[in-house]
């Protein structure tokens, strides 16, 4: 840590602003008490200095990586079921400090937002409230409380049960008051040995539209766990704002999403995982292969979703076994590129468009903007690991977040 000035200079070789590159000449970035005062061609650091500015160079600034779903009470690293397990069994004095130590290394990667994608104690509204208190230390939070879910079905580890259409209405009520997002637990999980979504969708379409309509009257959008053909239908049906996971898409659903502004964030990373460690599930060749097939249809469509045009979020599901909170974004990111993403749109996905979808009033890095950014050792054109240790993370004046300043 250390005190942010309050005349902070950045001249760097090349930068991105969220969407477009902007390489060939070296540019001053002018921060005044957290804000974008003016961005200059040229190196004008001497003259800077000589007013009495603190001038940092470097070779690459770009805004602050957002991983569009993470759950911070859960500790991704242990791969161990049964230390897994054992976790969620902590107390919730225990399970809000591991929340922070979530958003705390997320915030030394470069992550300065995340989307919490649910947790049962509302751990992330605590955490949230905790990262605007200036110099916190931790990444932003837009947090989605609890989610809802169907009793008995996948999800009581982040969500609370909802049965008929008023049931459904005055929960949802409920969790908008503080929640920033409505997260539905649409469907089940994947089973891997099956290679399938094998559960029926715990939603109708005419259920799921009643989430919707009364998220959206209480002025919020729908994030909803989701894979399967069934579920994507329903998903699309009762349009909700983004599809997270989506595994088994296929182009008919990304169309529509496409033409009724759905989102999609793949989450790779745990499926991915479990892809490359088969030994810490204990999976079968038979099971391996099907991850494989899972990760390359993704993969496929991923590049779909991008030609034709849907909104695409980067986002990690860390907390989930393997995927480190603030380190998997970055493989996140690996993922999209090798699915053929071109490094703009790679990029994008976890700055501009999270935010644009956040309702961020300055979802790129511009002038007057507020001053969350990254400044990198080597551009990700020339150097893509140089994304895996920022030399700089610098979050202000963003979100009632004064200063916070990590410079590892
Ligand atoms: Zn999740």
């Amino acid at each position: 840590m250390d005190p942010t000035p309050r005349c902070l200079a950045f001249v760097v070789d090349e930068w991105f602003d969220g969407e477009v590159r902007h390489a060939g000449e070296r540019t001053t970035f002018s921060v005044e008490d957290g804000r974008v005062v003016a961005i200059d061609s040229g190196d004008h650091g001497a003259a800077l200095e000589a007013q009495g500015w603190r001038v940092e160079r470097g070779a690459f600034l770009m805004p602050g990586l957002v991983d569009a779903h993470v759950h911070l009470f859960l500790d991704g690293a242990p791969t161990d079921t049964a230390v897994r397990a054992a976790h969620l069994k902590q107390g919730v004095g225990q399970l809000a400090e591991a929340a922070r130590a979530s958003a705390r290394q997320a915030l030394a990667c470069g992550v300065t937002q995340v989307r919490d994608a649910g947790d049962r104690h509302g751990l992330n509204h605590l955490v949230r409230e905790e990262a605007r208190r200036p110099g916190s230390g931790l990444a932003q939070v837009r947090s989605a409380g609890l989610g809802v879910k169907r009793a008995k079905r996948y999800g009581a580890f982040m969500a609370m049960d909802v049965d008929d259409a008023a049931s459904i209405r005055s929960s949802v009520q409920r969790l908008a008051v503080d929640g920033d997002e409505i997260k539905l637990i649409l469907t089940g999980i994947i089973d891997f040995d099956a290679g399938a979504v094998t559960d029926e969708p715990q939603f109708d379409a005419a259920a799921a539209r009643c989430v919707v309509d009364a998220a959206h009257a209480a002025g919020r959008k729908v994030l909803a766990h989701c894979s399967g053909a069934k579920g994507l239908a329903v998903a699309v049906e009762a349009g909700v704002d983004s599809i997270e996971h989506g595994f088994f898409m296929d182009r008919e659903t990304l169309l529509r999403m496409r033409d009724r502004g759905l989102a999609w964030t793949p989450t790779f990373c745990p499926v991915h995982f479990q892809w490359a460690e088969p030994a810490a599930v204990g999976w079968s060749p038979n099971t391996v292969g099907n991850l494989r097939r899972i990760l390359d249809g993704h993969a496929e469509h991923l590049r779909l979703a991008h030609e034709i045009g849907v909104v695409v979020l980067a986002g990690t599901d860390a907390g989930s076994m393997g995927v480190e909170h603030g380190r998997a974004l970055v493989d996140e990111l690996q993922r999209f590129v090798e699915a053929g993403l071109p490094l703009a749109a790679v990029l994008a996905a976890a700055t501009s468009a999270p935010r644009r979808h956040f309702g961020d009033a300055a979802p790129t890095l511009a002038q007057g903007t507020p001053f969350e950014a990254l400044l990198l050792g080597a551009s990700p054109w020339v150097d893509f690991a140089a994304l895996r240790g920022p030399l700089q993370v610098r979050s202000l004046g963003r979100m009632g977040c004064a200063g916070t300043t990590v410079a590892p």
